[in-house]
């Protein structure tokens, strides 16, 4: 069933020069659920979000997303010198769909001031912002390059929440990056390991555990 499928790459590589970033990445992301890219630093998370998101060219293979991508990247992307509600309106004027309820219910849960310039507010904040922009386009698919990085734990899990309710709300896919495996907190129900560039594994966190990790119960006394 093609509808189920939100993300689909195929064979997908890009290389820097004559370095491959990303190489043979072939896999598939389930609609409305929530998929992390788990991987070391430099082991290709962000290429291969930018080249999903359809900002990099891929140099082989294919990648199709169903519907509409934002794409929320690691370095925030706030104008510094534009208040909050500035930022709101270039949101108003730059998607093509836009659910400002939606995006102000995000800053309000975050407490983020609409008339602070964003310069001066703190890298979570600017963080809060880039994501609820991100909300507000209501995207079939919603990628996020390390979300949780700069966020303290309480952040974290009210993100966490709050991503989890817009998957159910709206039916979005998320994909989200992350170097910290225990960040994930149980936000993930899909995992797509890379180390390298290369894949080594994806697909279900219940069927990963249960093909790569073995429990044989509780070691015996001698
Ligand atoms: P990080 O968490 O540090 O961002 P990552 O898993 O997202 O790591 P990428 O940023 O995708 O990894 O980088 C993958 C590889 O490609 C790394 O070896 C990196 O040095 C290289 N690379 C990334 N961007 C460029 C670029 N613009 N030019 C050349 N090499 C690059």
């Amino acid at each position: 069933d093609t509808t189920a499928v939100a993300v689909r790459a195929r064979g997908l590589g890009k290389r820097y020069k004559d370095a491959w970033a990303l190489r043979g990445c072939t896999f598939e992301l389930p609609r409305g659920r929530v998929a992390a890219l788990v991987g070391a630093n430099g082991a290709g998370k962000t290429t291969l979000m930018t080249v999903l998101a359809g900002l990099l060219r891929a140099d082989e293979g294919e990648a199709g997303v169903a519907g509409r991508v934002a794409f929320v990247s690691q370095d925030k992307p706030v104008y510094r010198r534009f208040t909050v509600a500035d930022m709101l309106r270039l949101g108003a004027r730059l998607n093509v769909v836009w659910d400002e309820p939606r995006a102000r219910r995000w800053l309000d849960r975050f407490e983020v001031p609409l008339d602070r310039a964003c310069g001066r507010l703190s890298g979570g904040q600017q963080a809060q912002v880039a994501f609820a922009l991100a909300v507000g386009s209501r995207p079939d698919v919603l990628m996020l390059d390390e979300p949780l990085a700069n966020l303290d734990p309480l952040a974290r899990r009210e993100v966490t929440a709050e991503l989890l309710a817009e998957v159910d709300e709206t039916g979005t896919t998320v994909v989200l990056s992350t170097h910290v495996v225990a960040e994930l907190g149980g936000v993930a129900d899909h995992l797509l390991l890379l180390a390298h560039g290369r894949l080594l594994a994806g697909g279900d966190l219940d069927e990963l555990l249960a093909h790569h990790v073995s429990y044989t119960g509780p070691r015996s006394e001698v």
